[in-house]
């Protein structure tokens, strides 16, 4: 294409870099299938381990306050570093998850969406489309204090009012022997947050919304949840639910899983932070490989950072350094860039820009659905005389070649 034929984004696009072999991905997928055919300003962020050390991962907060500037961010996987990473790397210190760093500034819900092809089936036969799960991804168990209890003794929970009000305490147990306590909390803000997000998303993909917790059992914290999703759907969302010809439905979480798993797919599921961390590696395992998974945060505030659900891929990247041929799939950092450019286009008005995004989509899956793949997909792909597995670059040469027929 010439300088005049490529489609204009309109609105600067946030993009943050990251490391090992997604990062020599990201790479290919700018230069063969976005730059070649794209007008588009890039505010770029360098989450590379050692930028993110040589600037005491004030690289990442930028980053965050610069989708909150723009709306629209897209990112690379990157490190969270342990105790080997700062070896490897000579690290000041171990810097933070970027993506905790950033989730807690945008206050957002994840969600994760299977990308899928006509010669891969999910193990449970009867999904035909995608189960998108809406994780909330604050408190609970994930922030939760524990205690063993060595011997017998009286386990109690107390609140203290901080303005000098009535303490509040319950006994969780008397002890007549050795066990275990945990407690546990959320917020108020949180919790809607999470609501507002999900609302948001299954409005903005026109998919019924299911939301399920354990109420029933626990009829203050999951009862809680149950309210706060119900008083803002009444309050905010029921009119446009129904113009969109779409249903929010809470249920019981064992009745969910059961009718999950007899359903045809297409809906998003909501879950509280340990349901959601459970329930997306189950769905992602049985829709076939962990690069076929797509992720999305999204802020109540209106803000949507896309990206990978895997990590950087190390095992690969370690040969790619050797020399090594690598057969590392790009699938979902291709997804990250057309869910980006697809939110871009819609913020923007400019129906060209969406229009890429699907001809980038279709252009990828065909590229799979015709049989040339990467190895991870090669092994599990239905038999078929054209099935191919070609390496990490052939592959987004092979998509890049269906995407110009697309647009010429
Ligand atoms: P990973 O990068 O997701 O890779 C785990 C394994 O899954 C790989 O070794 C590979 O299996 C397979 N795999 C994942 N993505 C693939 C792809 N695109 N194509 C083909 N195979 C793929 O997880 P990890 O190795 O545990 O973590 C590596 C680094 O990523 C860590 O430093 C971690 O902190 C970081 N991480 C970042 C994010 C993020 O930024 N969102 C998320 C998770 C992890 P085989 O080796 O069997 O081929
Ligand atoms: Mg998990």
């Amino acid at each position: 294409m010439t300088q005049m034929d490529k489609i204009k984004v309109k609105t600067t696009i946030v993009e943050l870099d990251g490391d090992e072999m997604t990062r020599i991905m990201w790479k290919m997928v700018k230069d063969k299938l976005l730059f070649p055919f794209l007008e588009m300003d890039l505010e770029y962020y360098d989450l590379h381990i050692k930028k993110r050390d040589e600037t005491d991962d004030r690289i990442t907060v930028d980053a965050a306050n610069a989708i909150m500037k723009y709306g629209v961010g897209v990112k690379c996987a990157t490190i969270t570093p342990n105790e080997d990473r700062v070896r490897e790397y000579d690290l000041k210190e171990q810097w933070k998850s970027p993506n905790g760093t950033i989730r807690a500034m945008l206050d957002g819900t994840v969600f994760r969406k299977p990308i899928l092809v006509n010669n891969i089936k999910p193990f449970v036969s009867t999904w035909e489309k995608p189960i998108i799960i809406g994780r909330h991804a604050y408190g609970d168990v994930y922030s939760g204090t524990e205690i063993r209890i060595p011997s017998a003794g009286r386990a109690e929970i107390t609140f203290i009012p901080a303005d000098g009000g009535e303490p509040v305490k319950r006994t969780i147990n008397d002890f007549t022997a050795p066990g275990i306590i945990q407690g546990i909390y959320n917020t108020d803000d949180s919790i809607l947050g999470f609501a507002r997000a999900c609302f948001t998303f299954a409005l903005d993909q026109k998919i019924d919304l299911w939301f399920s917790t354990k109420d029933t059992i626990s009829k203050i914290y999951d009862a809680h949840f149950r309210d706060v999703f119900e008083r803002e759907y009444e309050k905010n969302w029921k009119v446009k639910f129904e113009e969109a010809g779409i249903e929010y439905f809470f249920t019981l979480i064992d009745d969910a899983a059961a009718r999950v798993i007899r359903s045809e797919g297409g809906m998003l599921w909501a879950l509280k932070n340990y349901d959601g961390d459970v329930m997306s590696d189950m769905v992602a395992a049985a829709c076939g490989s962990l690069a076929m998974m797509t992720s999305v945060l999204v802020s109540p505030h209106g803000y949507f950072e896309y990206e990978a659900a895997h990590g950087t891929v190390q095992r690969h990247y370690y040969k790619y350094l050797d020399g090594e041929e690598t057969s590392t799939n790009s699938m979902a950092l291709i997804f990250a860039w057309s869910g980006c450019l697809r939110k871009r286009g819609e913020l923007d008005g400019t129906p060209g820009v969406c229009e890429f995004a699907g001809k980038l989509e279709a252009a990828a899956i065909e590229t799979i659905e015709g049989g040339t793949m990467t190895g991870d997909l090669f092994s599990i792909a239905r038999k078929s005389p054209n099935n191919r597995k070609v390496n990490t670059e052939e592959f987004i040469d092979a998509v890049a070649a269906r995407l110009r027929e697309k647009l010429s």
